[in-house]
């Protein structure tokens, strides 16, 4: 018997509407892990200390969300190959007494839509061009998607997104602005919306897209964890489209996460049912 349980967290700004640890921890109790999973307010001034603190008391990883996914950089020993590619880390692991940063944001999101659909060879239009969707754009070229159009509201971030996956990855990428209406070209694959849009309490926004042009070959997914169900998704399955949606990319981020501190492979249900429970 112990009673020096191994602990990770979550520190971000703000931390209060975070569900990550009710998930977490649900996973945590099914799979008999005695761990812990502490959600932390932490201000952009005190990520240093923040980061010390965890090291000096030994925590086996954590999350870092808004504002600190690019500014937690700094106080790591190294980076995977998609984090150092995304230029931001979601998920610290500790390798002996090196703090390595991750990204599961893009992770999470292809490990949800491969349960509907492999990337590999696709033609893929990608809505947005912020953190999330820098992400993703990056995961879906590494798991072998051929061509990539980005859509953004702002031309220079699109135009980066496109410019980091030519010069990085195998992928062919396109920056395409959002005119309005905007029409999915047919020979398109996969449809994603990595925007804020329809985001909770907005839940009736609806990305400006035509979604006459979605068609029921096309495998459509959203970003947007709450409401899951968003007005995009409603109007997709309509069309005769297969979705996945933003509940299914945050929980697969919790199964990597959960995997790389414990090495587990945790039931993605119980945590989906955990964020069920809770409203979501
Ligand atoms: P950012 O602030 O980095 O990026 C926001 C993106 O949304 C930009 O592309 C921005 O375009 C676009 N945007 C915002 N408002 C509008 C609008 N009115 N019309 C068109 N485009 C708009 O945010 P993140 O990338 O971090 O997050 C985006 C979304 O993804 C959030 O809703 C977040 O909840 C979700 N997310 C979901 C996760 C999950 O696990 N399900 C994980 C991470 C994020 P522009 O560049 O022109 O400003």
């Amino acid at each position: 018997m112990t009673f020096l349980l191994p602990i990770t967290g979550s520190f971000a700004q703000p931390a209060a509407e975070n569900p990550t640890v009710a998930m977490i921890e649900a996973a945590f109790a099914h799979h008999g892990l005695d761990w812990r999973y502490l959600n932390v307010e932490v201000a952009p001034a005190d990520l240093g200390d923040a980061v010390r603190g965890a090291r000096a008391m030994g925590w086996r990883g954590f999350n870092c969300s808004i504002p600190h996914k690019v500014a937690v950089i700094d106080h790591l020993d190294g980076l995977g190959q998609s984090a150092q590619i995304i230029g931001a880390v979601n998920t610290i692991v500790r390798d002996g007494d090196r703090l390595i940063g991750e990204n599961t944001d893009g992770r999470g999101f292809v490990a949800a839509l491969r349960r509907v659909v492999d990337p590999q060879g696709k033609a893929v239009v990608l809505f947005g061009a912020g953190g999330a969707a820098r992400a993703v754009a990056v995961e879906m070229a590494l798991a072998g998607a051929a061509r990539i159009t980005i859509v953004n509201r702002s031309a220079a971030r699109g135009q980066a997104v496109a410019d980091l996956l030519n010069s990085r990855t195998e992928a062919q990428a396109y920056y395409r602005p959002w005119t309005p209406r905007f029409a999915v070209a047919q020979d398109t694959d996969i449809v994603i919306h990595a925007t804020s849009v329809g985001l909770f309490p907005d839940v009736d926004a609806m990305p400006d897209l035509d979604t006459d042009s979605l068609t029921p070959a096309m495998v459509v997914a959203d970003g947007i964890h709450n409401p899951p169900h968003t007005r995009l998704l409603q109007a997709a399955q309509a069309r005769g489209c297969r979705t996945v949606d933003g509940l299914a990319m945050l929980v697969q981020q919790g199964v990597i996460g959960i995997k790389y501190w414990t090495g587990v492979d945790v039931d993605p249900q119980v945590m989906r049912k955990a964020l069920n429970d809770l409203g979501l």
